[in-house]
């Protein structure tokens, strides 16, 4: 007799749960698919242990029939693919795995219809009477229990539980038109009711980073392209806060990923990664989505024609920033030019009493520095009129900021705050705070970057538990990157610091550690080092209202070439405004 034997289901299945069923949020996106797949409008999940001791979820869409209870947990089982080309899949589920897998490492039950099954760890149960009539209920326990090898690997409380709400966050965000509600251990923590996307969008991002966003939309013969592109400043040390769904499915895609970072490539720093929300459709004919069993990942026909596609449709896009930094600006002109013109119509057609007139808080609302609206409280004599910045001005003056790398000779410094200087072709009017502001936080960024560190005299040391020791492992290398040298003590009970990095003080260092080994979440890594590098940089700034000698406002503006996406201060607003000599001629009537 041979030695090649065929394996057991039960084995076949632990194997495809290897695959597919890696931590408790992959068994809670296989879950909601099939209830997205049935057609739920609500969709209820209760956690215990962030899933790992429990995951129930609850939908009302069409249920199973009593026949199928016993086919779904079954390899290979499935509705979806009923002679549809596994080339042209919209459903989420297709591979009929899910289940059999689940049930292979964990206590499973589904109930729909008034009937119920279960499997534990891959014993099946008789079909038993339920209360559920509506919808289906899936019920999944003590995942990985009888595996200590998986359990091993999985993650504080925390984490899991922020994986299993970025997923529920993605459905939510793709399926706006259905409910969902996320309870874990007896808390509230999610509600998405019926409200439009961009609700949800500022739900999960913040309302802020949401009204920063520009809109995208974009498509040809093949391919759509919309969604949310995030203001560069709101750029991540991680991917987190790219979502990309292609054909409605949640996708780590590199195609896509490439695609985004060359459109920003000029607007963030390196290292950074570009956050944005994208739904890109494309005719199932030319996609496969069938490349990993957890269907994460898609497989373009003509990847490099798609990335292209995405790119400038991104590209083009995000050209706007500028315009909705600069929306609301003003440029007056006294001028009353009618008047003159029947008056002296014979000599001269252009205004000749050139008083061209920026008071100090024409300026600051320039700089988008006063939240008056232009026209409010205007003190000027009657015969001024308002040319607002309108298309004309907004495309020719403020175009390729980005690209701008000489800042002209400085001519004076005005009402001891802006920086006046005198290029080939155009004046440059320079708000001295904000550059400063920008030079000093692009300094700092960089030292993070290259993970500057300063070493401490007397190391400092936190007392730790047994879980806050796993969080420290977990971001070692994180921290590392940022500066910081950690030693965990061979008792696992204190951690010893010895260095930090040298844009922080030793206290806000040590608060920074202590926040990220209790909580585990590494998002608020680069959150609390950005919050903390705009403080200092504020403070550490050139002022408003300093006198600033010659010598200074050249210093400034070389530092001000050097730096990138020096035209935006940190507060979002115009760091200078530049106005051509065409313009000025424009608005003197010399052309
Ligand atoms: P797939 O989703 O790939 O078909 P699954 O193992 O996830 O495979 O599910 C098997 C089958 O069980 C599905 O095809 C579907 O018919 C049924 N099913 C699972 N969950 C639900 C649900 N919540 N509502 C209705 N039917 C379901
Ligand atoms: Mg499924």
């Amino acid at each position: 007799m041979g030695k090649i034997k065929l394996l057991s289901a039960q084995i076949v299945n632990q194997i495809a749960a290897g695959e597919i069923i890696e931590r408790p949020y992959a068994a809670l996106k296989e879950v909601l698919e099939n209830s997205i797949d049935a057609n739920a409008r609500n969709v209820n999940i209760f956690l215990k242990h962030s899933g790992k001791a429990k995951i129930v979820v609850e939908d009302d869409g069409d249920g199973l029939l009593y026949d199928d209870l016993s086919m779904c947990i079954q390899r290979h089982a499935t509705s979806k693919l009923n002679g549809t080309n596994l080339f042209e899949i919209r459903s989420y589920g297709f591979r009929g795995e899910a289940l059999p897998s689940i049930a292979a490492v964990s206590d499973l039950s589904i109930e729909s219809n008034g009937f119920g099954i279960s499997v534990n760890f891959s014993e099946i149960s008789d079909i038993f009477p339920s209360k559920i009539a509506r919808g289906t209920l899936v019920t999944i326990k003590n995942l990985f229990n009888r595996l200590p090898a998986r359990l091993k690997f999985l993650k504080s409380d925390t984490a899991e539980l922020s994986a299993c709400i970025s997923i529920i966050e993605n459905f939510a965000i793709i399926n706006d038109n259905i409910n969902f509600t996320l309870r874990s251990e007896d808390r509230n923590v999610l509600s998405f009711q019926s409200e439009s996307i961009e609700n949800r969008l500022a739900s999960i991002f913040g309302s802020e980073i949401l009204e920063r966003s520009v809109y995208c939309e974009e498509s040809d013969d093949t391919v759509l392209v919309k969604g949310y592109l995030f203001h560069p400043i709101d750029s991540k040390y991680s991917q987190d806060f790219q979502r990309i769904f292609v054909n409605g499915r949640l996708v780590k895609d590199k195609i896509i990923s490439m695609a985004i970072r060359d459109a920003y490539r000029d607007l963030i720093p390196s290292g950074r990664f570009a956050a944005a929300v994208l739904f890109i459709k494309i005719d199932p004919f030319y996609i496969d989505v069938n490349v990993s069993p957890t269907k994460s990942e898609v497989r373009f026909r003509d990847p490099k024609y798609v990335q292209k596609m995405v790119t400038n449709a991104i590209k083009r896009n995000l050209k706007k920033f500028d315009r909705i930094v600069l929306s609301d600006g003003g440029i007056f002109v006294s001028n009353d030019l009618n008047e003159r013109n029947t008056e002296d119509s014979d000599t001269c057609l252009e205004p000749t009493v050139i008083d061209y007139l920026v008071d100090q808080d024409t300026l600051k609302t320039q700089f988008h520095n006063s939240s008056n609206s232009i026209l409010s409280g205007i003190s000027f004599e009657e015969n001024i009129k308002t040319i607002p910045i309108n298309s004309e001005f907004q495309s020719k003056t403020f175009e390729n900021l980005d690209e701008v790398n000489f800042f002209g000779t400085p001519v004076c410094q005005i009402f001891n705050s802006y920086i006046i200087t005198e290029m080939d072709d155009s004046i440059i009017i320079i708000d001295q705070h904000a550059v400063h502001e920008k030079i000093t936080q692009m300094r700092i960024i960089k030292d993070l970057e290259i993970g500057r560190k300063q070493y401490l005299i007397t190391p400092g040391k936190i007392k730790i538990s047994e879980e806050q020791s796993r969080n420290f492992e977990e971001y070692e290398a994180d921290l590392q990157n940022c500066g910081f040298d950690i030693i965990l003590a061979s008792n696992r009970k204190v951690l010893i610091i010895t260095a930090i990095p040298s844009v922080l003080d030793e206290r806000t260092a040590t608060e920074f550690v202590k926040e990220v080994i209790e909580t585990g979440e590494k998002l608020k890594l680069p959150d609390a080092v950005r919050r903390k590098i705009a403080d200092i940089a504020c403070h550490n700034s050139i002022r408003f209202g300093r006198k600033m000698s010659m010598i200074e406002m050249e210093v400034l503006l070389r530092q001000m070439a050097e730096t990138d996406s020096i035209h935006q201060c940190n507060h979002h607003r115009p760091s200078f405004v530049k106005i051509t000599k065409a313009q000025m001629e424009t608005m003197f009537h010399r052309r």
